[in-house]
């Protein structure tokens, strides 16, 4: 059974719409702030449709264009300067930014409640104390897909392939939160295959095209692939898939997230929900 991420977010996105309309209502408008250092036509696109689709649910969607050698104080400086600004109830860092700036640290200035990607240390950190803030926004959007898919996590045998501190880390910790029996596999994992083939739940997050084939998959297992690449086809043109063999591994899998349509909308569509517990958060409301 495919699981359909662009339906199940749509139901994440009209609930945030109707608390967006809400705060509205009561002068507590939603603003998000998102900083774009230096940039691509792609990233300045991507950039551009993310404004759309917050002005569609009722957004104010700010986006900051920066230099790209802008230094990494005057980038902290920019960061630490609208973490106090009361008119931003969100800020968001557009990836990937330029090699010489420092990720982590400037991730670090983000005031923990305007992280509307959950992906602060702080926030990353609360997950560990099951005290989540601001939710890992793909992490999260894995966590959803399994619930949306009905699959019982308790109990489970989980196995998560990559261990990102923002992506594979997360997902895992999450899942052992919900009581599932958790390894995560990585780049030095002797038998990926003898790890990912008990897995009830497999969730895979390691940026490598076809990594998970049908022969790692047992039975009727949930498959979660958050995986996005961009592979050349033998025509030229250019093809986005998961880290799943999607055709083979949808004749073993009990549940499974296509691509496009599986993590990605759900992705986006936890960001808006952030970005609305986030501005709930400041008018005292959550
Ligand atoms: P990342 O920082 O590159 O982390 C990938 C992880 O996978 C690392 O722990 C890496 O180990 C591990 N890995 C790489 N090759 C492996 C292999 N052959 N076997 C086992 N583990 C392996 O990437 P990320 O930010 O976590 O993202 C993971 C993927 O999810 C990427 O494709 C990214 O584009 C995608 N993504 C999707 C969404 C969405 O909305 N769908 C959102 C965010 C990310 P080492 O570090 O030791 O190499």
């Amino acid at each position: 059974m495919l699981i359909d991420g662009t339906a199940a977010a749509a139901k994440v996105r009209a609930e945030t719409a109707a608390g967006i309309a809400h705060l509205r209502s009561i002068g507590k408008p939603v603003h998000l702030v998102a900083l774009l250092v230096g940039g691509t036509p792609a990233a300045e696109l991507y950039a551009e449709r993310q404004a759309e689709g917050c002005r569609k649910i009722g957004i104010d969607y700010t986006l900051l264009a920066l230099p790209e050698d802008i230094s990494n104080r005057e980038l902290r400086q920019e960061v630490k300067r609208l973490s106090v600004d009361p008119t931003v109830t969100g800020i968001m860092l557009h990836m990937p930014l330029p090699h010489h700036i420092d990720v982590a640290r400037v991730q670090y200035e983000i005031d923990v409640v305007k992280d509307v990607e959950g992906v602060s240390p702080a926030n990353i950190g609360y997950v560990f104390y099951r005290r989540v803030v601001i939710a890992p926004c793909t992490a999260m959007a894995a966590l959803e897909l399994i619930d949306y898919a009905g699959v019982p996590v308790e109990g489970a045998e989980a196995v998560v392939v990559g261990a990102s501190h923002i992506v594979g880390k997360p997902i895992a910790m999450m899942l052992l939160e919900k009581m599932a029996t958790v390894s995560v596999c990585h780049i030095r994992t002797r038998d990926l295959k003898l790890h990912t083939k008990r897995a009830d739940i497999l969730v895979v997050a390691a940026g490598k095209a076809g990594l998970i084939t049908a022969d790692h998959v047992k039975p009727g297992a949930c498959v979660i692939d958050v995986g996005i690449n961009r592979v050349a086809q033998p025509d030229g043109t250019m093809k986005t898939v998961g880290d799943v063999a999607f055709d083979a591994v949808k004749e073993v899998a009990g549940h499974l997230t296509p691509i496009p349509g599986g993590v990605g909308p759900m992705t986006v569509a936890v960001l808006l929900r952030n970005t609305l517990r986030s501005a709930q958060i400041l008018a005292g409301i959550a």
